[in-house]
């Protein structure tokens, strides 16, 4: 059995009452990701993207989760104030359904990262309306659970998925060559 370690739990609690819709923390999380940082401002780039119904006053704002390279077998239908909304509507994945959360160019997975290296999500701090709030929590986790896997992994692992392993290490391996 591995040792017992503590691992930190963020999470950003979503106000849907106080959500007007404006979409700040979709450019302020495109321009933060861009290449280089605030170059552009790109929604369909954002990590966090907003569900809208505007005639009803809904406004749901959904955060980028893991990156997954299967369709699930069971879905989940929700009816908000008789609007009923897509079968994958609120679903936080990037997965090979649907195209939400993925790089628009180049379709690799997006996935929040809470803004590493920043005290707090961007997403969070401009959202002048108070919708998103930003926790951290303590957990005690075995160490072998603790495997965060870096934003290069995880556009390699769906890199792998669409191509095959085979065809990335060729690659990989052509541009060491051009390299020496
Ligand atoms: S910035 Fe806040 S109020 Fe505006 S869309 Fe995002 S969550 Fe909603
Ligand atoms: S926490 Fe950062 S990366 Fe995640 S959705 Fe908000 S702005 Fe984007």
């Amino acid at each position: 059995m591995g040792e017992n370690t503590k691992k930190t739990i963020k999470t950003i609690k979503v106000d849907m009452d106080k959500c007007n819709g404006c979409r700040t923390c979709e450019m302020i999380c495109s321009a933060f990701h861009a290449v280089p940082k605030y170059s552009s401002v790109n929604p369909a780039r954002s990590r966090i993207r907003l569900i809208r119904h505007p005639l009803r006053d809904i406004y749901v704002p959904v955060h980028a989760g893991e990156y997954v390279n299967a369709e699930c077998a069971g879905r989940d239908k929700y009816v908000i104030n008789g609007k009923e909304y897509e079968e994958c509507a609120f679903c936080r994945a990037s997965c090979p359904s649907r195209e939400e959360f993925k790089e628009p160019d180049s379709g690799l997975p997006l996935t929040c990262d809470m803004c590493e290296g920043e005290d707090e999500p961007l997403c969070v701090k401009w959202c002048l309306n108070d919708a998103l709030t930003y926790e951290e929590r303590e957990e005690e986790v075995e160490e072998d659970e603790i495997k965060a896997q870096t934003e290069m992994e995880i556009g390699l692992e769906a890199l792998a998925d669409r191509f095959g392993l085979e065809k990335i290490t060729d690659a990989v391996a052509r541009m060491r060559e051009k390299e020496q």
